[in-house]
């Protein structure tokens, strides 16, 4: 999609990826290999700019290309954003209120951060977690031997359970010369940890409510001498906000710009690090998202409805796999509802 939205710019692409044929290899070059492989920096090193679209490359791999090429986002904000402690350390230190959360490594640490957070509380792998895997919820005392049988071993992090009334996130980017834009909140509907629909504009956000996220991505933006799109994960509850991460990269509750902004996300992360102007995020009418997991729809019950756009990642369906999603869009949010409640019965989207 990064790809896509940069060929009308003039733009050409050098992908790594260590699986062959994936997405980006079936409409530029690849070079299938490890991220810190020699022979892909050397490759590398001949562009204008990196990027990542994937929040798992090693911190080192891509600090060693930064003595060569320009990487962006920083790999400083990469590893940041990798570490689940790290990561809430930095929206502490800046002010941006998370869940109570304390680093848990051994079974007595467990014991002691259950009661000093208490319950329920959620025990996440401090690392390589990702659509909900890697976690654990707490809600009885019994739960703690489950969960450190289930997660034990690798560093961890307990988290308060906060009882959120809805989940935001925002799309923020900054560019080279420091200027930043802010997409509107959209609200995001989880299913077995996975994304499942994104609404956007998120309904019933207050002017308030909407600044309140952008200042604190635009702390975030600044600490971390961000360049590009950083997605930031709210929980909402009571009118506050609580940051429950931020992926250094384009994200998926993002995937509405690309019919649905003035300038999509993607868009957005390549002007970013080529240092050209940032373009307008305004939501052109109301909007919604909805992932393919699992299987594919036939694309004419998809295109038939109006407003429908079909994106097909080219990866083979697998249980719980994220192969594609449909944007659709309508003049009013009741129309698109009915669009949406259409698109839900269809494979993948169900
Ligand atoms: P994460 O991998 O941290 O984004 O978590 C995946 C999903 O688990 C989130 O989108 C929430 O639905 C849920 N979740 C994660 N952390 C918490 C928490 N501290 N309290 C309540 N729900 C949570």
């Amino acid at each position: 999609m990064l790809a896509l939205s940069g060929y009308p710019l003039g733009l050409r692409f050098v992908f790594v990826d260590p699986v062959p044929n994936a997405p980006g290899g079936q409409i530029a070059e690849q070079i299938v290999a490890d991220y810190a492989d020699a022979a892909a920096h050397a490759r590398l090193a001949e562009c204008d700019v990196v990027t990542y679209e994937f929040e798992s490359v090693p911190e080192a791999a891509a600090q060693k290309l930064a003595e060569r090429v320009l990487v962006l986002p920083p790999p400083s904000a990469l590893a940041t954003a990798q570490d689940r402690l790290s990561e809430k350390r930095c929206f502490q230190k800046l002010g941006v209120p998370t869940a109570p959360f304390a680093p848990v490594s051994t079974l007595p640490e467990l014991e002691r951060a259950v009661a000093d957070i208490g319950l329920p509380a959620v025990l996440k792998t401090r690392r390589l977690g990702y659509d909900g895997k890697g976690q654990f919820v707490l809600r009885k005392p019994e739960d703690v031997a489950l969960a450190w049988a289930e997660l034990g071993g690798v560093s961890l992090l307990l988290e308060g359970f906060v009882r959120f009334e809805r989940e935001l996130s925002l799309l923020g980017v900054r560019g080279k010369d420091g200027s930043t834009v802010f997409y509107p909140l959209v609200e995001n509907h989880h299913r077995d940890g996975i994304l499942r629909v994104t609404w956007a504009p998120a309904p019933n956000v207050t002017p308030e409510l909407q600044a309140r996220a952008e200042h604190y991505s635009q702390l975030l933006l600044d600490k971390l001498d961000y360049v590009g799109v950083l997605a930031l994960e709210l929980f909402e509850l009571g009118g506050d906000l609580y940051a429950n991460e931020m992926a250094p990269r384009v994200h998926n509750s993002g995937h509405f710009s690309i019919e649905g902004a003035e300038t999509s996300q993607f868009e957005n992360h390549l002007r970013a690090v080529l240092g050209l102007p940032l373009g307008a995020t305004a939501v052109r009418e109301p909007c919604a998202m909805l992932n393919l997991v699992g299987a594919l729809p036939q694309p004419e019950s998809v295109l038939e409805v109006p407003g429908a756009h079909l994106h097909f990642y080219g990866k083979a369906p697998r249980p719980g796999r994220k192969v594609g999603h449909i944007t659709v869009t309508a003049p009013t949010r009741a129309e698109l509802e009915a669009r949406v409640a259409r698109l839900s019965t269809l494979p993948g989207a169900v």
